[in-house]
């Protein structure tokens, strides 16, 4: 039996990109998983299937502390106390910060931030009674660095980082392990509206524009897989992670060397 293999596996933010990735591959490795993500009941229904084992999902609004928190209440009575939770549900916004709308600030920190502090406050109890538990949290090399026109979402994924260290210390002599995995561009409909973006200002093909995105930043010049992320938490779960805590895994092609 794998060290997955029957785990109650959370994975926030799994109805698209990233999370539906790692949600895959933890139910592709035996554990009983719940997601959550926003999305009509067509798109839930097919992120479910391509996830596939008993994967549920549960409908909280991830912007609402009292939603996670029942979220939590609701799916440890269904399933069971939480053992591995992925905090992974984010959202972006891009504008100067003089410019940035207080209401986009608001809901930027709740989603990337505050919601994993509830998740991770919610899980722990638990996690200590039965010595084990595991939490990773997909901050963003904008955990590390700063760009311009994204103050909430670095001011979230420093955050974010911060809330990782301070559990991870919290934690150290339990078999209980809290890391960050930090990637740089990732082509998912998030970062497929920043091109889109770039595309329509420039009057150039999306291909294009995401060429340009990734010249900037990215020295590999190339898109980090869901794919891999997914396989770069698999192994923090694996029995080569149990002393890995407070880890910051950046998979940026090099971004964050400069
Ligand atoms: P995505 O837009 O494909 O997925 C985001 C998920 O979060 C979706 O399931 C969405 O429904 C969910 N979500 C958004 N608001 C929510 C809310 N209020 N309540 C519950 N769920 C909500 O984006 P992605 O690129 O897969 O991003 C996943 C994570 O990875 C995010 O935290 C993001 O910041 C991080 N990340 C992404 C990249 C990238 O290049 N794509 C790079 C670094 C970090």
């Amino acid at each position: 039996m794998n060290a997955i293999a029957g785990k109650h596996a959370l994975v926030t933010g799994a109805t698209s990109g990233i999370g539906l990735a790692i949600a895959t591959a933890l139910a592709s490795a035996g554990a009983r998983v719940t997601i959550t993500g926003l999305g009509d009941a067509k798109q839930i229904a097919a992120a479910l299937q391509t996830i596939g084992g008993t994967a549920e999902h549960h409908p909280a609004d991830m912007r609402e502390p009292e939603q996670t928190r029942a979220m939590m209440r609701d799916i440890t009575t269904r399933a069971g106390a939480v053992e591995i939770l992925v905090n992974n549900a984010g959202i972006q916004h891009t504008a100067r910060t003089e410019d940035f709308p207080p209401d986009k600030w608001d809901a930027i920190l709740a989603v990337n931030l505050s919601s994993a502090f509830h998740t991770a406050a919610a899980a722990l109890p638990a996690m200590r009674e039965r010595n084990y538990g595991r939490i990773i949290n997909i901050a963003s090399v904008h955990g590390l660095v700063a760009s311009k026109e994204k103050a909430a979402y670095v001011a979230a994924k420093h955050g974010l980082i911060g809330l990782t260290k301070v559990i991870a210390l919290e934690t150290a002599e339990a078999d209980i392990t809290c890391n960050a995995i930090c990637p740089g561009w990732v082509l998912t409909p998030l970062i497929q509206a920043q091109i889109d973006t770039i595309a329509a200002t420039r009057s150039i093909p999306a291909e294009a524009a995401a060429e340009a995105l990734l010249r900037e930043k990215e020295p590999s010049r190339r898109f980090t897989k869901p794919e891999d992320i997914a396989a770069a938490v698999l192994f923090l779960l694996s029995p080569a992670g149990d002393n890995i805590t407070g880890a910051r895994l950046a998979m940026d092609g090099g971004w964050t060397l400069p």
